[in-house]
């Protein structure tokens, strides 16, 4: 699929703009602060209707607008796709002083309104940044974090899924603390014990899964980024409390059981400790380089190229799950890599319907320069044709 109508408005530093899109890449070019990541993330937002950078629906909303009496930041997109074209809308509504505006985002598909849950993914999107080296360097939560993005824009069972998770883990938590108090009983777990087992089955399966697809992409990717020099392991680590992880459940069922399991195994430990102990919510993917644990041994270019390698294999697990391709968004990502894996990187991505490209530093994308289907010139929010020079 490619975008070729993007518009926003009152979003983040853009008053308004509007640009033309076309198959292959399309090239950002700016200073710093002038509004190229914000561009990408708006992309990012219209496929999964969440804000690639940590930040509150307020802060997506054009400052000088906030105070005003219905503070909203408008994205637009039309998207071409062999499912059927696209027309894509969100309002994010900012804090109002007016009780009958509701703040969030609002989504329309085709005109129609719809839940945030039907709406992410009719736009698929594959988003690198500069701070991707934290999938691998850093906590497991941005390596969940990666997992979730990805399944959840082929997977709306698994969206579900995580929104019941979370509601019943807060429930089950409070429960827990209760009992620890003397003010409920244990037998109370019962229902809370099956509810989140069943989600969190749900969502542990389709980790493994997923996970399972991703690996030989990932290790071919590192390979070919390094010529055959560097390999990369993945392995999924299920929070579970010593279990036999080596006897992998082979579906949700399975998956449920052995949280229930662990529920009835952990059960005192969990209610001295007031929450839940087990289940997705711990889950981690360890990451080795060249047989080694990612985050405590390899340099930081080994981490940024299997960081690299991650990506292009979730565009693969994309494309393959949606019989179409995502659109990739590289956010500056390139002006830090060396040429082979800048070559490699753009080789690959060059397979894709659709690119978008964002970098302070034309001198060093000279070769992309030449052929990017569009141009533009990224300065204070507005986009302007650009010629290069
Ligand atoms: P760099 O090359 O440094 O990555 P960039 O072109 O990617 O820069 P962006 O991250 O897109 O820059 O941000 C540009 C500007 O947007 C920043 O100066 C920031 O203050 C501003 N900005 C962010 N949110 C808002 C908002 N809600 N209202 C107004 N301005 C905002
Ligand atoms: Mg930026």
């Amino acid at each position: 699929m490619f975008i070729f109508d993007l518009q926003v408005s009152n979003y983040r530093n853009y008053a308004h703009a509007a640009v033309r899109l076309g198959r292959g890449v399309n090239l950002f070019v700016g200073d710093n602060a002038q509004g190229k990541s914000n561009l990408l993330e708006a992309v990012y937002l219209l496929s999964t209707l969440r804000s690639s950078r940590a930040s509150s629906d307020a802060d997506l909303v054009r400052r000088d607008i906030l105070q005003t009496e219905f503070p909203v930041a408008r994205l637009t997109c039309q998207v071409e796709r062999s499912a059927g074209n696209l027309q894509l809308e969100v309002a994010v509504v900012g804090r109002t002083t007016d009780p009958s505006h509701r703040a969030g985002k609002r989504v329309r598909v085709n005109g129609i309104a719809k839940r945030a849950s039907e709406a992410v993914g009719q736009l698929a999107a594959v988003l690198f940044t500069t701070l991707d080296i934290d999938i691998v360097a850093g906590p497991p939560l941005l390596r969940r974090r990666y997992l979730d993005m990805m399944i959840s824009q082929v997977d709306r069972g698994y969206l579900r899924a995580m929104q019941k998770y979370a509601r019943v883990l807060v429930q089950r938590n409070g429960l827990l603390k209760r009992i620890q108090e003397g003010a409920a009983a244990a037998t109370e777990l019962a229902f809370w014990d099956q509810e989140l087992a069943h989600a969190g089955g749900i969502i542990m399966h389709a980790r493994a899964e997923a996970l399972g697809q991703l690996i030989l992409q990932t290790g071919i990717h590192m390979e070919r980024l390094t010529d055959g020099q560097e390999s990369v392991g993945l392995t999924y680590k299920p929070a579970l409390g010593g279990l036999d992880e080596a006897d992998c459940p082979i579906d949700d069922t399975e998956w449920t059981a052995r949280t229930l399991r662990a529920f009835h195994d952990l059960r005192r430990r969990e209610i001295s400790a007031g929450t839940t102990l087990v289940g997705p919510h711990r889950d981690d993917i360890v990451i080795e380089i060249n047989g080694m644990a990612a985050g405590g041994f390899a340099s930081r270019a080994q981490q940024r190229t299997a960081a690299l390698s991650l990506r292009l294999a979730e565009a693969a697990y994309l494309r393959r799950a949606l019989g179409d391709d995502p659109v990739v968004l590289l956010d500056d990502v390139l002006s830090e890599l060396d040429v082979r894996r800048r070559r490699g990187v753009l080789d690959y991505v060059d397979n894709f319907q659709q690119t978008l490209v964002t970098t302070a530093e034309p001198d060093r994308v000279r070769d992309i320069m030449t052929k990017a289907a569009g141009r533009f010139m990224v300065r204070g929010g507005t986009l302007t044709p650009f010629e290069g020079g």
